[in-house]
């Protein structure tokens, strides 16, 4: 009776859980393996200076060469890593690539070009191996402080704040720049921004994506960039996708825009050919300033 009354079949919801589960556990035996084998590499996307029209800074992205599936975006394995202990060695690869990669970043585009550098709240409290304080020391070291930007997320400042405040003051000293990612997503309160001494203020996707004039998205992009600038924290509006949104962030006064609209994340040597059209002669105010009569 059991039988007749399904009792063999399963259930879809069951199958498609232990399918996930299997699927991680073997994702996650990959994932270890590339780890140890370094199958990573970085995509750098390309950060625009609205008042020149310039790149000035990219920041650092990392996917992972999969030997079958191709490149693996970090949505798919940042997560996993955090919960596994990986994140900390992919982190240290990160930035070890991104030093290799300085040199001729900095003779190609100028010696002021920044790179920014993502790093999880997750990572930054398990302070794997002392690579916060081991990072500073070499930036500071090598004179290249100011060619790097570490990217921070709100969770960090909200759980950690007094060793948070710590790090990043080692950062600063060694002339690193911090700036908040995905701002306005989380549940922060303004105040961290002035305690955190944050130098520059990521505006989340999510309110660029539908950005139109008159809407609230604007109003909150525009709020965000004159709260930015009173602090004196300059504004990165990232995802932007058309020539609309280009056009409302300048009007509004942000002061470097990223996004498809520009260019996807390239590999170094497509960058370098990037910005060489992009910063030849022609480079221009992003927003032609208006004509007074
Ligand atoms: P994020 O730091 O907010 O990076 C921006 C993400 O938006 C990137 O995705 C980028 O490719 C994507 N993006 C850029 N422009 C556009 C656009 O115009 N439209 C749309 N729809 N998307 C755009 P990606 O490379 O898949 O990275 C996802 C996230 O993974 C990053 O978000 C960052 O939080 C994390 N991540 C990437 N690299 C690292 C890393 O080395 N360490 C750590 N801890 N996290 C990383
Ligand atoms: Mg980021
Ligand atoms: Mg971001
Ligand atoms: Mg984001």
């Amino acid at each position: 009776a059991a039988k007749a009354a399904g009792g063999n079949t399963h259930r879809p919801y069951d199958v498609s859980l232990l399918e996930r589960i299997q699927r991680e556990k073997a994702l996650l035996a990959e994932l270890r393996r590339a780890v140890e084998q370094r199958d990573f590499s970085i995509a750098y996307q390309p950060i625009v200076d609205t008042r020149t029209g310039r790149m000035v800074k990219a920041e650092a992205l990392v996917r992972w060469l999969h030997s079958e599936r191709g490149e693996i975006q970090p949505g798919e394995f940042i997560a996993l890593a955090e919960n596994h202990g990986l994140i900390g060695e992919i982190s240290e690869w990160v930035f070890q690539q991104v030093m290799r990669d300085l040199p001729l970043l900095r003779q190609c585009l100028g010696e002021d070009f920044q790179v920014s550098i993502n790093k999880s709240a997750r990572q930054f409290r398990q302070n794997y191996a002392g690579s916060n304080t081991d990072w500073a020391r070499h930036l500071s070291q090598s004179h290249q402080g100011g060619n790097v930007c570490i990217e921070i997320t709100e969770s960090l400042l909200m759980d950690a704040s007094e060793e948070a405040q710590l790090i990043l003051g080692t950062y600063r000293e060694a002339g690193v720049e911090i700036s908040l990612d995905d701002f306005g997503t989380g549940y922060s309160s303004l105040a961290y921004l002035k305690e955190f001494q944050i130098d520059l203020l990521k505006i989340d996707r999510a309110f660029v994506r539908n950005l139109q004039p008159d809407s609230s998205e604007l109003a909150l992009c525009e709020a965000m960039i004159v709260m930015g600038h009173k602090l004196g924290i300059r504004i990165i509006a990232e995802g932007v996708e058309n020539a609309m949104q280009q056009r409302l962030l300048c009007e509004a006064g942000c002061d470097y825009l990223q996004g498809y609209h520009f260019s996807a994340p390239l590999p170094l040597h497509r960058l370098i050919e990037w910005a060489r059209h992009q910063n030849a002669g022609a480079a221009s105010p992003l927003l032609a300033p208006a004509l007074s009569l």
